[in-house]
């Protein structure tokens, strides 16, 4: 039981109950005063009274405990009767005041006893009702806010007997579709005619799958008509809260949520994906995003439609098994391919790199790779990238590399070209002990008169026609050259002077052999050579070249077609 302080009792102090009660014991026990005091301490207040004037009232109300007070006025206390509940505690008592004092008998006594039952059975259902109108009245105030908060998330309520057909909806769901609250009807069949056409079935058959227990709840996206006529996105929600014995289902409650900005939203979110996507698949290269997971397996978390284009995988494939990419990749550029991805992946800096990439049954085609890596507040790192077919620009660069380094009309290395390939090959011997090269220079004798007796596009055919035969005898390890005019060098690695001579011999009847014809007309060609050493211990090329240059102005004063060593 509730104790009584705890309730407020002034509020039901004019309870008629209790007044005709005090008068009721007034008139029992012959007495012109009575009062009835509740609560205890500072909670005391008194509940009902009879026969007091209000100074009398306010004296007994004044005083705390009922103990001292013998008398108010001319009136004398002749019991105060305490109201004892049965499972202990005092919650009050009752006052018997006459004119002069006088001792009840053990019958008034027991009169008097119940008396103070019935106002303590009286002032408990007092308490109890006060405490059901408080819990209801919070009920009420939980219920109203519930309601404006369901109202303010734009989400209605409805409640639908399944064997009847009828459903019921709350005041904020027809107001979701902008109906008043009489505008409505509460048949099922008139729900479905509010559905959009285009979902009308997949909606019947959602609610029919949880009607028949395929699922355990029911929700569903669809438009419904609006009282203006537009159609509103919704997504509704249900369970069937009530069964019978069959298991056949007789009632659902369920919501329904205005979802129309987050459609929007999600539209719009989907038609920038769709721009991106578009993007990227338009664009001629590979657009990725790659993902390496603090723990698991680094894998492709997208990559554009070009991949297949690219590296002959789709998409899918390469999203399914990152693997994959290194497969196609040229077996001589994969060590280079992984050490550079490696190597950025664990300094974080920009990925650049050109490969060749081989897929079976087509040319090899170069690829070139940019990707930024950045690491994730989760300390994954993200790569957003780019692959692209450079095989053009590869080509591109490589005929203008050619056309750098060779000489136009005999395809030979030009003479910058042929110097820079003698200062590798120093630099080569200088870090191999114990070798030599040999410099070979060339001069066709008498060139002049080519020149001047058949015309320069004779010459021309001369100069083409040494280049060849130059050409023919040469090693992969060996470079030659047109150091300009008919003038032509030869290096030949790990070659010593015998070998050179040889050589040198071997061209110069080659030549001998071989005249060019025109007009029906042979003629002879011959050269002139100077050989020196190239070996660790030169400083420069420039000097062993002039060793071979002086060699050769040795056999050009020696009577030309001559070899000579320095
Ligand atoms: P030597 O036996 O002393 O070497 O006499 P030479 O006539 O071969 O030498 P010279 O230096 O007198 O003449 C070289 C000629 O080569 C002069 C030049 O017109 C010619 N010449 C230089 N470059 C070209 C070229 O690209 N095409 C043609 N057809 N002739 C060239
Ligand atoms: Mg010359
Ligand atoms: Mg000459």
């Amino acid at each position: 039981m509730q104790p009584l302080g705890s309730i407020n009792t002034t509020a039901s102090a004019n309870d008629e109950r209790f007044d005709g009660m005090v008068r009721l014991i007034c008139a029992h026990f012959a007495v012109p005063a009575c009062v009835l005091v509740a609560g205890e301490g500072r909670t005391r207040r008194i509940w009902a009274s009879a026969g007091l004037s209000d100074t009398q009232r306010r004296q007994i109300a004044d005083a705390r405990e009922a103990g001292p007070l013998a008398e108010i006025q001319h009136l004398r206390i002749l019991v105060v009767w305490p109201l004892l509940a049965c499972q202990g505690g005092q919650f009050g008592c009752l006052y018997l005041l006459d004119e002069s004092h006088r001792l009840l008998d053990a019958s008034q006594e027991q009169a008097l006893q119940e008396f103070a039952w019935l106002a303590l059975d009286l002032l408990e259902r007092e308490a109890k009702d006060t405490r059901q109108r408080h819990e209801l009245a919070a009920l009420r105030e939980s219920e109203r806010r519930m309601a404006l908060a369901i109202a303010g998330s734009g989400t209605g309520i409805w409640d639908r007997n399944v064997s009847s057909g009828e459903i019921h909806y709350s005041s904020s769901w027809k107001a979701l579709l902008g109906y008043a609250d009489h505008e409505i009807g509460n048949r099922i069949e008139e729900s479905y005619t509010r559905v959009h056409p285009s979902e009308l079935d997949y909606v019947r058959a959602t609610i029919q799958a949880h009607l028949e227990r395929r699922t355990d709840a029911y929700e569903v996206e669809h438009r419904l008509l609006c009282r203006d006529g537009q159609y509103k996105w919704v997504c509704s929600r249900g369970k069937v809260v009530e069964r019978d014995s069959d298991g056949q289902p007789l009632r659902m409650i369920g919501t329904t949520t205005d979802i129309t900005a987050i459609r929007r939203l999600s539209d719009q979110v989907q038609q920038t994906v769709e721009l991106m996507t578009d993007l990227t698949n338009e664009i001629p290269g590979m657009v990725f995003q790659f993902l390496r997971p603090l723990q698991g397996e680094s894998a492709f978390t997208y990559v554009s439609a070009g991949a297949q284009a690219i590296c002959g995988l789709s998409a899918t494939q390469l999203m399914q098994d990152a693997q994959a990419l290194t497969t196609v990749v040229h077996p001589d550029d994969q060590d280079a391919f992984l050490d550079t991805f490696t190597r950025c992946a664990e300094q974080l800096t920009p990925w650049h790199h050109e490969f060749r990439v081989q897929v079976p049954g087509r040319e090899v085609v170069w690829c070139e790779v940019e990707a930024c890596p950045r690491r994730q507040g989760d300390g994954s790192v993200l790569w957003h990238g780019f692959m692209t077919d450079v095989t053009e620009r590869k080509q591109i660069e490589a005929e203008l590399q050619a056309f750098a380094t060779t000489d136009f009309l005999t395809q030979l290395a030009n003479r910058r070209h042929f110097m820079r390939q003698l200062e590798i090959e120093l630099a080569r011997l200088q870090r191999s002990s114990g070798q030599s090269a040999a410099i070979l220079m060339f001069d066709l004798d008498y060139f002049k008169t080519i020149n001047d007796r058949w015309g320069h596009n004779v010459g021309d055919q001369a100069l083409r026609h040494f280049a060849t035969i130059l050409c023919a005898q040469l090693r992969k390890s060996d470079t030659a050259g047109r150091l300009g005019g008919e003038e032509f060098a030869v290096v030949l690695s790990e070659t010593d002077q015998q070998q050179a001579t040889h050589f040198a011999t071997r061209i110069q009847s080659e030549l001998a052999r071989t005249p060019i014809l025109h007009a029906g007309e042979q003629i002879f060609l011959a050269v002139s050579v100077g050989i020196s050493s190239l070996t660790a211990n030169d400083s420069n090329v420039e000097a062993a070249l002039s060793r071979s240059d002086i060699a050769l102005y040795c056999a050009k004063r020696g009577g030309r077609n001559r070899i000579e060593y320095h």
